[in-house]
């Protein structure tokens, strides 16, 4: 391609983003899909790297052609061919290549560069941020290990608020757990800390390193209804914390109860009837799947031929709304108890087992089940936490090991504030 100076473009140093650098030259190719720029650094003077004293003009260092933030949707090359100095000071006359802090000599991208795919990468992937940019794969992902820190620094926190810890499995259906830890001030979620498993003392060595001045801002411990977790908190923070069973962890397990109903009697129907009565079940079998506490009146329609073929899958769901009900209404946790306990009553009546196994956890959580109406009416907890929490655990599938997980919850929980364009100035 034939390169073409264009003596109308001006662009300038500043507009690049890049300081104490002039721009010499600017070159776009016939294709016009590329966009080259040489700069100089202004300040002429190179201390020495051993003494720091100034040192005499000595030779030029090799031409560095680095991919900076695409302008105007052209990629964009910064051209520099960096000066040397040569020492008048120190034995052997050491020689100095100069530097400066938007580059990594032995790097391909700009710093800025750098920054906006890390900015790319919120919420992202790496595959795709490296298609997207057309930056190759394992440039993009060398990224996160030089950039995002491998474990919390506590330093950079000054309040914990909620804390959540929950459990996940790295790869979808699989059984090998990880907890991951979050906290949450006002209305936002961050990452703690991923800890391998789930058994109690991983737990708790995690929570005895937040340092105490942090513990003493934890306003409320938010967890899944698992013993190793309830106790691991018992034991390390202090009594006046409440411990609280998320309504959300409630939720999953009766809704799973009601989950094992739905196919039991499903397979029930299905024996029963002809294909092609049960077929014409299948509008309403698709809404059951969608979890949903209540139904619109058109939805009602839909799925009462097969709540009349299976009067206990009506019950279930009806029972499983009336939980749903409680958990919405604002009482308190004395209230809330009553109500429960009205519940389990209720349900324990007709021949309803699909619940048994959920209510032995609500009666002996009763205590963390409830706490929930108080944090709810107390610190504002709402229910944005562990719909939060939700999309960081979808975030975790096909994740190797809980290093790589941190990093990348980090990214996504603070990637958008520490990589925004203009926060660090190069
Ligand atoms: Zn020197």
């Amino acid at each position: 391609m034939f390169g073409s100076r264009s003596d109308s473009l001006n662009i300038t140093a500043e507009l690049l983003g890049l300081s104490d650098v002039k721009v010499n030259d600017v070159r776009t190719n016939l294709s016009a899909r590329e966009i080259t720029i040489s700069v100089e650094r202004t300040r002429k003077n190179i201390p020495c790297r051993q003494c720091g004293e100034p040192t005499k003009p000595h030779d030029m260092g090799r031409k560095l052609r680095l991919r900076h933030l695409p302008m105007f949707g052209k990629e964009t090359i910064i051209e520099i061919i960096p000066r040397r100095g040569r020492c008048e000071h120190c034995d052997g006359g050491s020689t100095t290549t100069e530097t400066l802090n938007w580059y990594d000599a032995n790097r391909k991208l700009t710093k800025p560069l750098e920054h906006h795919l890390l900015f790319e990468l919120v919420n992202s992937t790496v595959a795709d941020v490296s298609r997207k940019a057309d930056v190759d794969y394992h440039t993009v992902d060398a990224l996160i290990n030089r950039y995002i820190e491998t474990e919390i620094d506590f330093s950079t926190i000054k309040a914990l608020g909620v804390l959540g810890l929950d459990e996940i499995s790295m790869k979808k259906g699989y059984r090998d757990f990880v907890t991951l830890i979050t906290y949450r001030i006002d209305d936002k979620v961050s990452i703690l800390g991923v800890v391998e498993g789930r058994e109690k003392s991983n737990v708790i060595q995690f929570l005895r390193r937040i340092p105490h001045h942090l513990q003493k801002t934890i306003s409320a411990v938010c967890c899944d209804l698992y013993d190793g977790y309830m106790n691991a908190c018992k034991e390390v923070f202090d009594k006046t914390i409440p411990i609280i069973a998320d309504r959300f962890h409630v939720r999953r397990l009766y809704r799973k109860s009601l989950v094992n109903l739905r196919k039991s009697e499903l397979k029930k129907l299905k024996a029963a009837l002809t294909a092609q009565e049960y077929s014409d079940l299948k509008p309403a079998i698709a809404l059951l799947r969608k979890q949903k506490d209540h139904f619109t009146d058109e939805e009602k329609s839909v799925v009462e031929p097969l709540f009349s073929l299976s009067p206990k899958l009506k019950q279930g769901y009806q029972f499983s709304r009336e939980l749903s009900g409680i958990f919405d209404s604002h009482i308190t946790p004395e209230v809330a108890k009553e109500k429960m306990t009205k519940w389990i009553n209720n349900v324990s009546a007709p021949e309803l087992n699909c619940f048994n196994q959920f209510i032995k956890t609500l009666v002996s959580y009763q205590e963390q089940i409830t706490n929930y109406f108080i944090a709810r009416n107390t610190s504002g907890f709402v229910e944005g936490f562990n719909n939060r929490v939700k999309v960081l655990k979808r975030r975790c599938y096909g994740l190797s090991n809980t290093t790589k997980l941190f990093q990348r919850l980090l990214v996504d929980t603070m990637g958008m504030v520490r990589f925004a364009p203009g926060v660090t100035a190069f």
